[in-house]
């Protein structure tokens, strides 16, 4: 079954059209990394799936349902951005509860699920601290629990590890694909750095301009790309 499906997807910012006609199915529990150099759309097209930005034109179903016009919390989705974007003055807890208590969510069930999330993410010693105390990798792991702690159908991911020094990257990739590997959420990762794509997901999207250059496994793209864009990209001699 598919998670997310898009098709007939365009994107102008004014006369620039940056993305141009875009089909794309996305199955149900896959890692899927949208891989391509910097300006080929890859966020632009994220943000689309979240509802963040609105297409100018095509539709958006995720779970079998047209969310082209829905707000972003209509979804079933949540988005781990590069920046973080955690609040500065709440702490840990508070910064992963924080779509419980727009919610409403009786608090509780707000500690109980912060409690859940700092467990698997390891952020338990964590909990009172300010952003501002904690390094790169702690901060994004506050900003991936406050992802999970919403129980999204479709996890985002834009360049979520690229702020981090390499060692460290590494030791996230690891922690995203356990995350995977326990939830069997459907992910969709979006990255400029082949490595990443190729350790961590089941199935690339290779963008080239606003458009689909190759579908296929890391290995398919290795072996086999469908033309020399994606063969200078991947790095393989094809
Ligand atoms: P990527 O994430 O692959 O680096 P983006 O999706 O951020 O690429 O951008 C794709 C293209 O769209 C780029 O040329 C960028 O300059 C342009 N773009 C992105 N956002 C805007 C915006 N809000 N207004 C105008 N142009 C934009
Ligand atoms: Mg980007």
């Amino acid at each position: 079954m598919s998670s997310v499906e898009l098709r007939g997807i365009t994107k102008r910012f004014g006369a620039v059209e940056v993305i141009k006609g875009l089909d794309l199915s996305i199955n149900d529990g896959s890692f899927t990394a949208l891989l391509g150099p910097s300006g080929c759309g890859k966020s632009t097209l994220l943000r689309i799936v979240a509802g963040l930005e609105q297409a100018s034109g095509g539709q958006v179903v995720i779970g079998g349902r047209d969310v082209t016009g829905a707000a972003p919390a209509e979804r079933g989705v949540a988005m781990v951005f590069q920046s973080y974007a955690l609040y500065p003055h709440l702490t840990v807890e508070q910064n992963i509860c924080f779509s419980l208590s727009l919610a409403r969510a009786p608090k509780a069930e707000q500690k109980a699920q912060a409690a859940r999330v700092a467990r698997m993410l390891q952020l338990e010693p964590l909990m009172g601290r300010r952003p501002a105390e904690l390094s790169g990798g702690q901060r994004q792991r506050v900003a991936i629990g406050r992802a999970l702690v919403r129980d999204p159908e479709v996890f985002l991911f834009d360049e979520p590890l690229s702020n981090l020094d390499a060692l460290l990257r590494v030791q996230m990739r690891l922690e995203l694909a356990k995350l995977h590997q326990e939830l069997g959420t459907t992910m969709i990762y979006v990255t400029h750095d082949q490595v990443e794509a190729m350790t961590l997901a089941d199935r690339i999207v290779v963008l080239d301009r606003g458009r689909i250059a190759q579908v296929g496994s890391p290995l398919d793209l290795y072996n086999a790309p469908a033309n020399r864009f994606v063969a200078g990209f991947i790095g393989s001699p094809g």
